[in-house]
């Protein structure tokens, strides 16, 4: 009866444990393949030691520790899933990361154990027998796993001539395949160190199979229920304060470089036609509301007639100055012509859009030009999906408005859902 607990127990860990990596593996798109691969690096340690120390009776006498059955087999089918929907350059990348790391963690304990230590409380002290038993277990199994990886995507590769669209059948076995010889290379190793038997062999063998079984079937309804090639591309980015912080650097990283305009230290028209055209096709592909905010200074023509061409440029800066503090910290800004600038608003839909500008042109209109007299702007703004699906269309949109603003009045905002 024990047995069949067994069974059941390794079973809950494989679908606990796939389940939870599956889903961080889908959602690569909104946060990138980070929080993936971290995952998997800290599961190692769990992995190996269970490997090292802990083991379970199944039916028919055989043993088997869920470090290799449940977190190394299921390892190999997932990073096998990676590769399938992203590519090989990518799966050597937590292997490298997992190879260098399990060195430095032997190296570090190398030199740790040198230190003078503080006994903090009695009987407790660092193990480095452990460690290091840990340490050269997690180099060898890299080590394998980085020729697992190989065999199992050339495997799945040449299993495509016979079996071609049979998913289930490829994964089946090419990972029955390589799990078949890693577990003689990795007894290998651990028989080395720990001296464990035959039993381990075969027994681990066997539960390898039944975890490749099950495995097997959860891959093949994650690539065709849960990670479908086509329709993914639409998921938008996870936004969160790490998002802002990107776009945030990005921005100051293109500013630094060459793309800004002298006068003003906005972005200049070059950076806008590479970076705003990809902003808005990337926004309108993942279905991510995004506004264009054109804006113009008011009767500056006449300005410069009244107070010269320096005021008027010392005038340019300030509204500059003045549309960038009013911005968000993720909103770009660029000198479009003389006396226009264009903000891309990622993120901004519509109302807020409309609500954004309101917000810049409020703020340009506290200044003052030497005589007393308000300067103002007039504001066109159009918003991606709503308007245009593309940037040049987008743009003659808030073209069209910025006229109707300037027609109506001026120091005004025409938007989407200006009447
Ligand atoms: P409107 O309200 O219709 O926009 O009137 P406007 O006078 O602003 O008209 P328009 O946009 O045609 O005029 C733009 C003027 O901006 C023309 C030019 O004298 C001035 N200008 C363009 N670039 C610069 C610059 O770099 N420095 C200065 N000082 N003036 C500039
Ligand atoms: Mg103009
Ligand atoms: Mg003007």
């Amino acid at each position: 009866m024990a047995e069949i607990e067994n069974v059941l127990l390794l079973a809950g860990d494989a679908l606990l444990y796939f389940a939870a990596l599956a889903a961080l593996l889908g959602a690569r798109d909104r946060i990138g393949l980070g929080p993936f691969f971290c995952a998997l690096g800290v599961l190692h340690f769990l992995e190996t030691y269970l490997a090292s120390i802990f083991y379970v009776t199944l039916p028919f006498g055989i043993v088997a520790s869920p470090g290799s059955t449940v977190l190394f087999a299921g390892k190999l089918m997932l990073l096998l899933l990676l590769y399938i929907r992203e590519d090989a350059v990518v799966v050597r990348q937590p292997i490298y990361g997992l190879l260098f790391g399990n060195v430095l963690v032997f190296a570090l304990g190398f030199i740790l154990r040198h230190h003078n230590v503080l006994p903090i409380a009695e009987g407790r002290s660092a193990d480095f027998v452990f460690l290091d038993e840990m340490g050269g277990l997690m180099v060898w199994g890299t080590a394998i796993l980085f020729l697992d990886c190989i065999i199992i995507i050339l495997l799945y590769e040449r299993t495509r001539a016979w079996f071609g669209g049979h998913v289930f059948v490829r994964l089946l076995l090419s990972s029955a395949a390589v799990l078949t010889f890693d577990q003689a290379a990795f007894f290998a190793g651990l028989n080395f160190l720990t001296g464990a038997g035959l039993p381990v062999l075969i027994g681990g063998w066997i539960a390898k199979m039944g975890a490749v079984a099950l495995y097997s079937v959860l891959g093949t309804l994650y690539l065709t229920r849960y990670d479908r090639p086509l329709g993914r591309r639409a998921v938008p980015r996870l936004r969160d304060v790490f998002d802002t912080l990107t776009y945030r650097e990005r921005y100051e990283s293109l500013l630094a470089r060459t793309g800004c305009d002298a006068l003003t230290g906005a972005l200049d028209r070059h950076s806008l036609e590479a970076y705003g055209r990809r902003a808005v096709d990337s926004a309108a592909a993942a279905g991510r509301p995004l506004s264009l905010l054109l804006i113009d200074l008011d009767h500056f023509k006449g300005f410069n007639d009244r107070f010269g061409h320096a005021a008027g440029d010392r005038l340019l800066r300030q509204v500059a100055h003045d549309i960038m503090a009013a911005s968000r910290l993720s909103d770009f800004t660029y000198r479009f012509g003389g006396e226009e600038f264009v903000v891309i608003a990622d993120g901004v839909g519509g109302a807020d859009a409309t609500e954004h500008a309101e917000h810049i042109r409020a703020a340009v209109a506290a200044a003052r030009d030497p005589a007393g007299g308000q300067i103002t702007v007039s504001i066109g703004v159009a918003s991606c999906g709503r308007d245009a699906t593309d940037y040049d269309d987008l743009f003659a949109v808030a073209d069209r408005r910025l006229y109707e603003a300037k027609q109506s009045g001026r120091n005004r905002v025409i938007g989407p859902l200006t009447k």
